[in-house]
């Protein structure tokens, strides 16, 4: 008997999604390979019969436990009369073939596990999203590659979609009656999908997209309103974006981004985006605040999809909550997608741990860029030792921060880092002690963005860098070999 000759020449498989439930799947083998297809096999209700000689500790449980019927025997024909499938995952190859065999014979499909010549179905690499499934085919020729681009589907398809499809299901008599033209059902679609629609599914805003698709319904104009996603960029390495930072990059109409963010971050957005720098000179003047707030809205009204960029986490001295104030005043649907923040990165690349148990045990994010938000900070509570301080926007400040510390008992021989374009290749260190800070900080002429970690964690960079160049330590009496004059104090 001869495999099927659909794989043993170039034409190519038709793809089929098999309902299986309740009907008989065979599979011969019960190793770790037989125990890989059952678990693929197992969610789509199919009433699954594993004939082996052995069973493996896998199978062996799903038997226990009443998933699956296990037969301990050796593979015999007649097994294949009430199949409507069969995998082949013994580790003879004599009696693989002769289960395809039989199975030809009796013109039921067989997958023969990493012999694709004998299989005339192939099991794909699935993407799946509840029940919404991507299978990637490769006709058995390069599973790899299949496996490869599975990889990077995963990371393009959000985890709500199985959830979109859901509601869908729901609406899908009232769609279909709203529409019963297969182009325009295809247009409302089109409009739903770009809308607030998956936003509200991703948000967990299930009765209010419910309600939206409703109105997209009833209402022809009603999905025309866009929203916005607030979008924590990373302190500049785009390796730290998240996967939901990529996805609205990818489907955003219009990017609001401040200067801090990174060319290599905006590189990854859609091409055909509007793209809309508010921390730059926009003509004379900056964008303010009440401008941003103005500039989202209107392109929300027109029913783009804006994202508002903003550097490190949105909701760390980024105003991502005046923003959003401003948004849900307006009636605006908006999401939050955190970033990394500067000091989770400046640390991490500067071999800095922010907590360490014998060092510190509470770390603060602070700012103190100028001298009236200095004021109003807890002095005393930041100057006692066994915490870490992450000073942002502090570069002007450097002076004020230790004296105001070293004022209030904090050690003047206390480590810092300061760390200048934290995560992006041309990010340096300078590390020293408290009270040659300011000093130091102008002799390097370290310029924003840098972010100054204070405590005792900040020696460690000496010994647990890794990014980039190693910390430059100039004038610091603690460390044995600095690398600058030590005579330049005020
Ligand atoms: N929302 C941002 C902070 C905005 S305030 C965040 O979460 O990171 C701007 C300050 O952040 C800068 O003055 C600097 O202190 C710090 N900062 C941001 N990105 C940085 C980087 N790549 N390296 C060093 N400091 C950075």
């Amino acid at each position: 008997m001869s495999a099927s000759p659909a794989t043993t020449t170039a034409s190519r498989l038709f793809p089929l999604f098999a309902d299986l439930r309740g009907r008989r799947v065979l599979v011969v083998g019960a190793g770790s390979v037989a125990a890989r297809k059952i678990r693929a096999l197992l969610d789509t209700g199919a009433s699954i019969i594993v004939v082996a000689l052995h069973a493996g500790n896998e199978v062996t449980t799903l038997a226990r436990d009443g998933r699956i019927e296990l037969v301990v025997a050796a593979f015999a024909e007649y097994r294949l009369d009430d199949a409507w499938l069969v995998v082949a995952a013994t580790n003879d190859a004599a009696t693989n073939a002769r289960i395809a065999a039989a199975a030809e014979a009796r013109r039921v499909f067989a997958n023969v596990v990493d012999d694709s010549a004998l299989s005339n179905v192939q099991l794909p690499a699935v993407v799946q999203r509840g029940r919404l499934q991507v299978a990637i085919s490769s006709a058995g020729a390069a599973p790899m590659l299949a496996r490869h681009l599975r990889a990077r589907i995963e990371t393009v398809l959000d985890d709500s979609l199985g959830d979109l499809l859901e509601l869908f299901e729901r609406h899908r008599e009232a769609i279909r009656a709203r529409w019963s033209d297969l182009a325009q059902r295809r247009r409302w679609f089109e409009r739903v999908l770009a809308g607030v629609v998956p936003r509200l599914v991703r948000a967990k805003q299930h009765i209010a997209a419910d309600i939206a698709v409703q109105d997209a319904l009833a209402n022809e104009a009603a999905e025309y309103l866009g929203s916005v996603v607030l979008v924590g960029a990373g302190p500049g390495d785009p390796g730290l974006l998240t996967l939901r930072a990529l996805r609205a990059l990818n489907e955003a109409d219009v990017i609001l981004h401040d200067q801090l963010v990174s060319a290599e971050v905006l590189a990854l957005a859609r091409r055909d985006a509007q793209f809309i720098d508010v921390g730059k000179q926009a003509g004379r003047h900056r964008v303010d605040q009440d401008g941003i707030h103005a500039l989202m809205i209107e392109h929300v009204q027109r029913g783009a999809r804006v994202v508002r960029l903003k550097g490190g986490d949105p909701f760390v001295f980024g105003r991502g909550g005046e923003e959003l104030q401003a948004l849900r005043a307006a009636g605006i649907v908006y999401e939050v997608v955190p970033g990394i923040t500067a000091a989770n990165a400046c640390a991490a690349y500067a071999g800095v741990p922010l907590t360490h148990r014998d060092h510190a045990q509470s770390v603060r994010l602070v700012t103190a860029h100028c001298e009236q938000s200095a004021d109003r900070l807890d002095w005393a509570g930041l100057a006692q030792d066994r915490q870490t301080l992450a000073f942002y926007m502090g570069v002007a400040g450097l002076e004020r921060i230790r004296d105001r510390l070293i004022a209030h008992g904090r050690a003047a021989g206390t480590p810092f880092a300061l760390v200048e374009n934290g995560s992006r290749p041309e990010q340096r260190v300078i590390t020293g002690t408290l009270a040659d800070l300011p000093e130091l900080a102008r002799e390097h002429a370290v310029r924003s963005p840098a972010l100054l970690i204070l405590g005792e964690v900040a020696a460690l960079a000496g010994e647990l860098h890794w990014f980039g160049a190693a910390p430059l330590s100039g004038r610091c009496r603690d460390l044995p070999t600095p690398s600058l004059p030590l005579d330049r104090a005020a």
